[in-house]
């Protein structure tokens, strides 16, 4: 695992994130307390993360079950919210029922099925958001946009699932424009979904690299590894 920013980096780059962030919600004529940042710390180890809990970071987005069962066990004593934002196989349900406090990456029914199975197992019930595939990229996970309205109505059949809102990765393209139309593709499902009646309020989108255009588009909540841990020494 990485060795992170090092010392002292890491309060100036979260620092900065933050900057950026007020620098953002002013320009787009927003609330900074509308939007939430959520520390990536995937394939930092659990020192780096004991220094972000020191900065008083306390939530934590990572992508891999087995990474955040480590880091939870190692850091135990300090009652972390790990959230999930990776691709999950439905075999890893059991895991994130024991591990995550979320998760956002909510993208198929037989997960769904299996997740809720496994959190009724443990008598515990998770928020989730579902993530949506709003890029024309064939690498990127998520449902399609036409499949959420079902979907979310599906969704009320679990207890232990608690809809909160969307979550999206936009396209990695140069033209601000098809970025901006991938936030603005989940802005209006949310919209939809909540005029179905659903309680998704929350819109997870922006991250290191994009954060400002997801701001400008309505994100309450950024995602953001590299810009506050350094560069990630593997492509997760
Ligand atoms: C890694 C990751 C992020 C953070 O990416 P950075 O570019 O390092 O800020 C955000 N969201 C998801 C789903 C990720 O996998």
């Amino acid at each position: 695992m990485s060795a992170g920013a090092g010392a002292g980096a890491l309060a100036a780059n979260l620092a900065a994130v933050r900057g950026s962030i007020a620098t953002a919600c002013r320009d787009a004529g927003r609330d900074p307390s509308g939007v939430v940042l959520l520390p990536v710390s995937k394939t930092f180890g659990e020192d780096v993360v004991r220094e972000a809990v020191g900065l008083g970071l306390r939530r934590f987005g990572e992508n891999k079950v087995q990474e955040i069962q480590a880091k939870a066990t190692a850091l135990a004593g300090e009652r972390l919210d790990w959230v999930v934002i990776g691709h999950l196989q439905t075999n890893k349900a059991k895991a994130v029922a024991k591990f995550a406090a979320e998760v956002q990456s909510l993208d198929r029914l037989d997960l769904a099925i299996a997740l809720d199975k496994a959190l009724q197992a443990q008598g515990r019930a998770i928020d989730v958001l579902v993530q949506v595939k709003t890029s024309r990229e064939e690498s990127k996970f998520g449902l399609a946009p036409e499949s959420l309205p079902a979907f979310l109505d599906e969704l009320k059949a679990f207890s232990s699932l608690r809809l909160r809102g969307l979550m999206t990765l936009a396209e990695a393209s140069d033209d601000e424009a098809v970025v901006r139309g991938c936030f603005r593709t989940l802005y209006r499902l949310r919209d939809s979904a909540r005029e179905a009646g659903h309680p998704a309020d929350r819109l997870s989108m922006g991250m290191s690299g994009d954060f400002a255009l997801a701001i400008a588009e309505g994100s309450t909540e950024v995602r953001i590894g590299s810009a506050i841990f350094g560069a990630r020494s593997y492509k997760p």
